[in-house]
């Protein structure tokens, strides 16, 4: 989902939050960008307007975003986090051949396991992984045999 920019700046500006021309470009790139970017990839995305900005720069701005609840950190990608600027609760499907990772909105029921409830621990949410090979990757296999 695209959100306003402009919502937002008022939105930061309302909490006391000084959105930086790095911040500014940063949020842009990722609004309403589902392909769940790396650090690396906005990074190479961002330059492109901003040829002074640094790695560190935007691993930091990822890391103040992420901190304020802005985005999503990934840790499905053990090589690599990614970010996801769609907070809402989503399940997500994993190509372990290209890594792309896509989304899922609709409602999965939630399996609550025993030991959740041995624990007496009360499941408020879930997130679904699924891995397996996405169909561009399973057509090119098909061309190769
Ligand atoms: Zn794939
Ligand atoms: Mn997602």
């Amino acid at each position: 989902m695209k959100t306003n920019i402009a919502t937002k700046i008022k939105e930061y500006k309302a909490r006391g939050i000084k959105l930086t021309h790095q911040r500014l470009a940063i949020l842009e790139y990722l609004d309403g960008n589902t392909s769940h970017p790396s650090a690396e990839n906005i990074y190479k995305a961002v330059k492109r307007k901003f040829p002074m900005m640094s790695f560190a720069t935007v691993y930091k701005t990822l890391e103040t975003l992420r901190q304020k609840g802005d985005i999503i950190e990934l840790t499905i990608d053990p090589l690599r986090r990614r970010y996801d600027p769609d907070i809402k609760p989503h399940h997500h499907l994993i190509c372990i051949k290209c890594k792309k990772i896509a989304d899922i909105e609709a409602d999965l029921p939630i399996v609550i396991p025993d030991e959740a409830k041995k624990e007496g621990f009360e499941v408020t949410g879930n997130q679904v992984e699924f891995y397996g090979i996405c169909s561009n990757c399973k057509s090119k296999e098909n061309h190769n045999h």
